[in-house]
Protein backbone atom coordinates (compact mmCIF):
# COMPACT_ATOMS: atom_id res chain seq x y z
CA UNK A 1 0.00 0.00 0.00
CA UNK A 2 1.43 3.67 -1.43
CA UNK A 3 1.15 6.28 1.95
CA UNK A 4 -0.40 9.31 1.28
CA UNK A 5 2.33 11.89 1.33
CA UNK A 6 3.28 9.77 -1.55
CA UNK A 7 0.47 9.94 -3.40
CA UNK A 8 0.16 13.23 -2.50
CA UNK A 9 3.32 13.95 -4.11
CA UNK A 10 2.83 11.24 -7.44
CA UNK A 11 -0.72 13.41 -8.11
CA UNK A 12 -2.96 10.26 -7.31
CA UNK A 13 -4.13 12.16 -4.04
CA UNK A 14 -4.78 16.07 -3.15
CA UNK A 15 -5.90 18.15 -0.53
CA UNK A 16 -9.47 20.52 -0.78
CA UNK A 17 -9.84 23.65 0.11
CA UNK A 18 -10.83 21.76 3.54
CA UNK A 19 -7.58 20.46 3.15
CA UNK A 20 -8.92 17.01 3.43
CA UNK A 21 -7.07 14.54 1.53
CA UNK A 22 -9.18 13.75 -1.60
CA UNK A 23 -9.02 11.26 -4.78
CA UNK A 24 -8.45 12.82 -6.91
CA UNK A 25 -9.70 11.08 -9.63
CA UNK A 26 -12.93 10.54 -8.38
CA UNK A 27 -13.09 14.00 -6.16
CA UNK A 28 -13.92 12.10 -3.52
CA UNK A 29 -12.47 13.04 0.91
CA UNK A 30 -11.27 9.81 2.17
CA UNK A 31 -12.53 7.94 4.56
CA UNK A 32 -10.31 6.79 7.68
CA UNK A 33 -10.08 3.07 8.85
CA UNK A 34 -8.12 2.07 12.10
CA UNK A 35 -6.32 -1.32 11.21
CA UNK A 36 -5.45 -3.04 14.68
CA UNK A 37 -3.44 -5.13 12.45
CA UNK A 38 -1.87 -1.85 10.77
CA UNK A 39 0.70 0.52 12.65
CA UNK A 40 -0.65 3.20 9.97
CA UNK A 41 -4.21 4.65 9.68
CA UNK A 42 -5.66 3.59 6.08
CA UNK A 43 -6.98 6.38 4.01
CA UNK A 44 -9.76 4.96 1.75
CA UNK A 45 -11.36 6.41 -1.51
CA UNK A 46 -15.32 4.96 -0.88
CA UNK A 47 -15.55 5.32 -4.73
CA UNK A 48 -12.66 3.65 -6.95
CA UNK A 49 -11.91 1.46 -3.33
CA UNK A 50 -8.30 2.98 -3.55
CA UNK A 51 -6.49 2.40 -0.07
CA UNK A 52 -3.15 4.72 1.12
CA UNK A 53 -1.74 4.54 4.37
CA UNK A 54 -0.91 7.47 6.51
CA UNK A 55 1.42 7.35 9.38
CA UNK A 56 0.48 8.28 12.76
ZN1 LIG B 1 -11.03 7.24 -5.87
Amino acid sequence: MKSVRKALRDGELTKDTYDRVTCVECDTPLQTRDDPDEIATVRICSDCEGTWKEIR
